[in-house]
């Protein structure tokens, strides 16, 4: 497949980087190297940002209605090319095309939408003080400096910068090294949109280019989606000149599957929240509480399911699980695997590397299922990222409750249960920025998305992103004078 983005976008031009040092974008499903692309150094950081500032200036005095109408031309477009932008996603991420058009494309589409739906509305307070009124502003923060992960590189530069620029920011995105394409693409699609040059910019490298943004006097806010550890380290940086920061990080999420749930359907959804897009989910929830009065039919439907699921090439159709995002990450998610078959847990399916054929040259691993794990092994307690999932077992509701709680991360939840106080009761006290109740991984725009804890700080998606582009300022406004305290 030819590949056309591959350069930077700064200023609305397409460039290389000023030292004309480049890095190699591989294809994890067959480690051929798919493009070339310029790693960008603390200078083309500082132009990016320069550009930004300066179209940011001009793009605050654009009505929200017009700034929305660009953002709802740009989600047209996307779907326009829904079909080669999936192709690209696919090619990127190694994630199979039965994903891509709609988890990527259609979503990320949908947010531009939304937020360009959404911009026109966006308004201040007003209070009654009787002898003066106040009202609130919501002014933009600047520029603002997006970093990405690479899981769902398309759908994160989307939920970065359509709130950011809807509500009249300019951004600087750098998405993750292993997944530059897509972000560059939308770059091509906002300039066809109609968006001035330099409020959309991206920036590709590694850590150091990303430090160089966090790290930049004119950068006002950082969205960061990323390990916990990178998320520390960027805010430590961003906290030098006391930049706002958004974290989305990593979670171990808790699956509590009650005695009296539909056992098919949470199978179905066992297996979305931990084998979709080869387990590589930030909210993946890969601890899954089983009564233990259900838990062997619920092996049982779950791993027949599980070894039907289909590997291969992620642009044939047919595809259910493509390869690891590459060779590093592989050997890190075995890792775990001999750690869980080293463990007292039993090995349900999987366990090891899929090979044979076309497999050997990717990052292939088996879908994998322990059971009879505990709360202290390995693979319980660390984000694998990869498609492993544990099934515990428990006997009651407050048990289970301080076991799922019992860790540092609070991304999602999911629980299955035909009680409806209890499904509310646990939702309530699962510590997670997001619970889901008989379902699992669904992320509509309209619903705010975060974590808790050590999985984050802020909220995307929804009127809740609104708050974290924006400062509101007071205005205090005197209706009959000065009330002096002095002659
Ligand atoms: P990562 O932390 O290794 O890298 C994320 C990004 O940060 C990359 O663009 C990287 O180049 C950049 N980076 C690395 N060091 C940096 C530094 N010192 N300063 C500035 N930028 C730096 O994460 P990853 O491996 O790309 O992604 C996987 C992780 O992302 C998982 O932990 C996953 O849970 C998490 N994630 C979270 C969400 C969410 O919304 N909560 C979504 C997707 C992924």
């Amino acid at each position: 497949m030819q590949v056309e983005y591959t350069k930077m976008f700064i200023d609305g031009s397409w460039c290389d980087s000023d030292s004309g040092e480049t890095f190699e974008n591989i294809n994890a499903a067959n480690g051929e190297t798919i493009a070339r692309i310029p790693l960008a150094g603390h200078s083309d950081v500082d132009r990016a940002v320069q550009a930004a500032a300066r179209a940011q200036r001009e793009w605050a005095r654009w009505t929200p209605a017009e700034r929305g109408r660009v953002l709802r031309r740009a989600a047209q477009l996307l779907r326009e090319n829904v079909e080669e932008i999936a192709r690209l996603e696919s090619l990127d991420t190694g994630r199979p095309i039965q994903e891509t058009p709609e988890a990527d494309v259609e979503s990320g589409a949908a947010c531009l939408e939304y937020f360009g739906g959404i911009a026109a509305g966006i308004e201040g307070e007003y209070g009654d003080l009787s002898r003066a009124f106040y009202y609130t502003r919501r002014e933009p923060l600047g520029v603002c400096a997006g970093i990405g992960a690479w899981n769902y590189p398309l759908q994160i530069a989307c939920w970065k910068s359509a709130p950011a620029l809807a509500t009249g920011n300019a951004m600087v995105f750098k998405p993750a090294e292993l997944t530059p394409l897509t972000a560059t693409r939308l770059a091509a699609i906002y300039r066809e949109a109609g968006l001035p040059d330099g409020l959309f910019n991206v920036v590709h490298g590694f850590a150091e280019t990303g430090q160089a943004m966090t790290e930049h006097h004119g950068v006002a806010k950082v969205s960061f989606t990323g390990e916990a550890g990178t998320g520390k380290k960027v805010m430590g940086s961003a906290a030098g000149t006391l930049k706002q920061v958004t974290m989305e990080l990593g979670g171990k999420s808790p699956l509590v599957i009650f005695a009296d749930a539909n056992i098919d359907e949470a199978v179905s959804a066992a297996m979305m929240a931990n084998f979709y897009s080869q387990g590589e989910i930030c909210t993946n929830g890969t601890r899954v509480f089983v009564d233990a009065s259900i838990e062997e039919e619920f092996l049982e439907r779950l791993r027949q399911r599980t070894e039907k699921l289909k590997l291969g090439d992620p642009m044939n159709p047919d595809t259910q699980v493509g390869p690891l995002i590459s060779k590093e990450h592989m050997e890190v998610v075995l890792g775990y695997m001999e750690d869980g078959k080293a463990s007292s847990a039993r090995l349900v399916t999987g366990g090891e590397r899929a090979t044979g054929g076309e497999l050997d040259k990717g990052a292939w691993v088996l879908p994998t299922i322990f059971a009879g794990c505990s709360d202290d092994m390995e693979i319980v307690r660390e984000e694998i990222f990869g498609p492993v999932m544990s099934v515990l077992t428990f006997d009651d509701e407050d048990e289970v409750l301080r076991r799922a709680n019992d860790t540092e991360y609070g991304l999602a939840a999911g629980l299955f249960t035909r009680d409806l106080t209890r499904a509310h009761r646990v939702a309530a006290a699962l510590q997670a920025g997001v619970v889901w109740v008989n379902s699992y991984n669904v992320t509509p725009i309209e619903m705010p998305f975060g974590g808790v804890k050590g999985s984050g700080i802020g909220r995307e998606n929804g009127h809740a992103a609104i708050e974290f582009y924006t400062q509101r300022k007071s205005v205090y406004v005197e209706l009959e004078g000065v009330d002096c305290a002095y002659d």
